[in-house]
């Protein structure tokens, strides 16, 4: 079959990681017979540097004519670069926010998953990580508060700031579909979060989801409060399967699932649109800190790959193939400077996209 990915580097460590992506791409079309036609776009701080802008409507219709997207990163230090001496809608994560809205990618699915080699590398006692973990967090991603008024002004003689967070019950409705619809590919259990004792929009959140969920009888669905959930998180993360979550809680919660994983390098992240069109990329950032140096983990961009073949092309075999990959170099002992540990071989990015391609 024959393809059109549209590629975005982006900044930092974007370029690096998703060059190894295609590698294993790469490696998949030839040994399953497909043709991946690659269109490389530019967003974040790569865009501000040629266009002024850090996304331009060309690259938002480009990216929305291919079947998916896959993407590194954006951004740069927010202490040294002169991108954040913009205002705050010229950045590059504000192009990251509208491509997101323009696509309509309102759900985002992030895996927090503990891979047996790394089980070292996760930061929780023994007898927690020994149970291993495999979640998935779904948060919407285009309502709530980062989506709704924002503004600071005198009320007073003080200054005063407001951040409206709406949502309706058809934004609810299409995420908790989503949410639903994975859970059938696992395990069969959704923790909806919400913080419903004291937010309006959490009781909307509530009711919408315990209504999709009649239509989902084989699933067993748990309402959770965001701060239990965020104590679950590290006391006992085997119970959860799907979470899930709005906008906000999604965003904290997400990052703490990374976190117990205890590798950024490792996890990646889908934002879905209601087609089968969808954006991926690694759900760490553009790591300026050790960009240029080859030595940047590309395994989360490689995942957030095998997830586009599986998500938005439909290859299923060909995505378990680059995840088992992932796992048997692992398995080998090679590792990438931020995963390693003594008696393991140390390998650089492009090392590291070489025996994973290899191993496919
Ligand atoms: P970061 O994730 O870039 O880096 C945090 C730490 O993790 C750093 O020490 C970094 O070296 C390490 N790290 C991250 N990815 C790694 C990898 N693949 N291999 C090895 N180590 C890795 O977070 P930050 O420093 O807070 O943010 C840097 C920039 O990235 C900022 O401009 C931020 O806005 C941007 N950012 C972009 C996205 C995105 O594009 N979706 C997401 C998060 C942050």
């Amino acid at each position: 079959m024959e393809y059109n990915i549209a590629l975005i580097p982006g900044d930092g460590i974007g370029p690096e990681v998703v060059a190894e992506a295609t590698k294993v791409l790469d490696k998949v079309c030839e040994k399953y017979g497909h043709t991946f036609h690659y269109t490389s776009l530019l967003m974040g701080g790569a865009s501000i540097d040629v266009h002024g802008v850090p996304l331009t409507d060309e690259t938002i219709e480009t990216a929305r004519k291919s079947d998916a997207v896959l993407m590194g990163s954006i951004g740069g230090n927010a202490a040294t670069s002169p991108w954040y001496k913009l205002e705050p809608s010229k950045r590059p994560e504000a192009g990251l926010l509208k491509l997101r809205k323009s696509l309509g990618l309102f759900a985002n699915l992030r895996p927090a998953y503990l891979y047996e080699e790394l089980k070292g590398a996760c930061p929780l006692k023994e007898e927690i990580s020994d149970k291993g973990f495999d979640m998935m967090i779904m948060r919407e991603l285009t309502g709530g508060l980062y989506f709704g008024e924002h503004k600071t002004e005198k009320v007073d003689g003080l200054d005063t700031a407001v951040d409206i967070l709406t949502y309706n019950e058809e934004e609810v409705r299409r995420i908790a579909i989503r949410g639903f619809d994975i859970a059938m590919k696992r395990r069969k259990r959704v923790t909806s979060v919400d913080k419903a004792n004291v937010l309006d929009s959490s009781r909307l959140w509530r009711k919408v989801v315990t209504e999709v969920a009649k239509d989902y009888p084989e699933v067993t669905l748990e309402h959770m409060l965001v701060d239990n959930c965020a104590m679950q998180l590290v006391k006992d993360p085997a119970q959860f399967d799907v979470i899930l979550t709005e906008n906000m809680f999604g965003d904290i919660l997400s990052d703490e699932a990374s976190m117990v994983t205890g590798s950024i390098g490792m996890l990646s992240s889908a934002s879905l649109n209601e087609t089968k069109f969808g954006l991926y990329e690694p759900s760490g950032g553009s790591a300026p800190d050790i960009a240029g140096k080859n030595i940047a983990n590309p395994i989360a961009t490689i995942l957030s790959a095998a997830m586009l073949l599986r998500y938005s092309l439909d290859l299923d075999s060909e995505a378990d193939a680059v995840e088992e990959a992932v796992k048997t170099v692992l398995r080998n002992g090679y590792r990438t400077g931020d995963i390693f540990s003594e008696g393991c071989k140390k390998v650089s990015t492009s090392e590291m996209g070489d025996l994973i391609a290899a191993a496919v």
